[in-house]
This record gives structure tokens, sequence and C-alpha cells, in this order.
């Protein structure tokens, strides 16, 4: 089988080779780096990696540019992309995700963390699968929705939504479980830890909160009559 092939776009040569290093370790991703914005284009056009891992500040071409033309041309719009940056504030974080990035990871980093979320991308990649749910990927990215599990963000048609606390955890465990029925019990024992004092009924309301912040999104999160609630892609 051929080996999973990464592109490290990043111009510091010391993070480029532990990122390398980490990535090839496990034997089966294969790493190649480019020191530049022009030279990562280039690099992807001559031969399309698996994923991309993406710092901001780059010589010739930033990342939000590299991210953004990659996303406008069909035949790469579909590589995942790791943000990688030093820029750790909250509107870079957002930029970042509008232009395209499949996940973000600030500086600094652990190798193990950034491992993980490379096997997560990659598993979300080959096709969303029950275990994938189960890994908790760090975004969800739907029509009009974007999930920021991680920043704990929640954008609705590029504004940012303001949910309670109760409000962002019952958007999560749905998400997780997206395109399959959650009963109430479940959601009452999951998300609300199960408290004697609340009823199914408070899910009820929860949701219908949580739907009315939710714009367009709120058509995903369907009712299940007799059953639960379901949220859909
Ligand atoms: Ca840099």
């Amino acid at each position: 089988m051929a080996r999973t092939r990464a592109l490290v776009v990043e111009d510091e040569p010391d993070i480029a080779g532990l990122i390398k290093h980490a990535l090839e370790r496990g034997g089966d991703i294969q790493v190649e780096i480019a020191a530049a914005g022009d030279l990562a284009l280039k690099s992807v056009a001559e031969a399309p990696p698996d994923l991309v891992i993406l710092d901001l500040n780059l010589p010739v071409v930033n990342g939000f540019e590299v991210c953004r033309i990659l996303r406008m041309r069909p035949d790469t719009q579909r590589i995942p992309i790791i943000i990688l940056t030093a820029r750790s504030s909250e509107s870079d974080r957002v930029v970042g995700l509008e232009s395209g990035a499949d996940d973000y990871i600030t500086k600094p980093f652990s190798m193990r963390e950034l491992t993980a979320r490379v096997q997560a991308v990659l598993r979300r990649g080959s096709g969303g699968s029950a275990a994938a749910a189960a890994a908790a990927p760090m975004l969800y990215r739907g029509q009009n929705l974007v999930v920021d599990f991680e920043a704990i963000s929640v954008m609705v048609d590029g504004r940012s939504a303001r949910l309670t606390r109760r409000e962002f955890e019952l958007l999560q465990f749905l998400v997780q479980n997206r395109n399959r029925v959650v009963s109430r019990n479940r959601l009452l024992e999951r998300v609300w830890g199960y408290e004697r004092d609340v009823e199914t009924r408070s899910v009820d309301v929860h949701v219908g909160r949580l739907r009315a912040k939710l714009g367009a999104s709120a058509r995903q999160i369907e009712t299940v009559v007799g059953l639960g609630y379901r949220f859909v892609d």
C-alpha cells in the first residue's frame, strides 16, 4: 500500500525537521517540506499530497492565501489542511477556519498532539465512520455551520453564535453522533450528567433554544417522533 504523503509548509527548518521526524516515525507517512507559500503551491500542483500542514507566516505567499487558493481549485479543494501557527488570537483562528482549513494547531505544540490531529484528519478524509466520530473531531464544517470544539466557537453563516455551555455541549454531542438518533434519555445522561431533577422536557427546551440560535442550520437538528433527535449533515 502506498504511504500517505504529507506536505509540511514551514519556513523554519528546525520546526519542519521535527515535524517530518515525528510524522515519519510510524512508517506510514512520507513528508515533503516546502519553505515558502509559492513553493507549496508548486509542489501541490506537481504531486497533490494527502494532507497539508501549513504555517501562516510564510515568505512570498502567506498561509491564509495558500489555504484559500487550494480551496478554490477543484483538484485540490478536498485535500485536508491543518494550520500550524504561532498566531493564536481568536480572529486568526476564525480566519484560518473560514479560509477552509480542517484544523488549527497553535505553537508551541507537542508532536504527540500534532500526530493525533493528523491521524484524526486522515481518518475523517477516508469516510466518516463511526470510529472517526468516536475520535471526537475538533471541527465540524457544514453548509451554514462551523463548530470548533476546541475553541468552543460556533459560526453560523460566518457570524459567531453565542451559545450557553449547555447548548454547546448539546450541539457537540449531537454533532459527534451525527446521522444517528439520540434519545432524550441518552442526552440527559451524557449532556446533563443525569441530574435527577431534570426531566426530558428540559431537553426539548434546550433543543428549541439551540435551534433558535442556529439560523438555517436549525433544520439539521431533526426531531424523530417518539425517539429523540438526530443531527444530519
Ligand atoms: Ca513561519
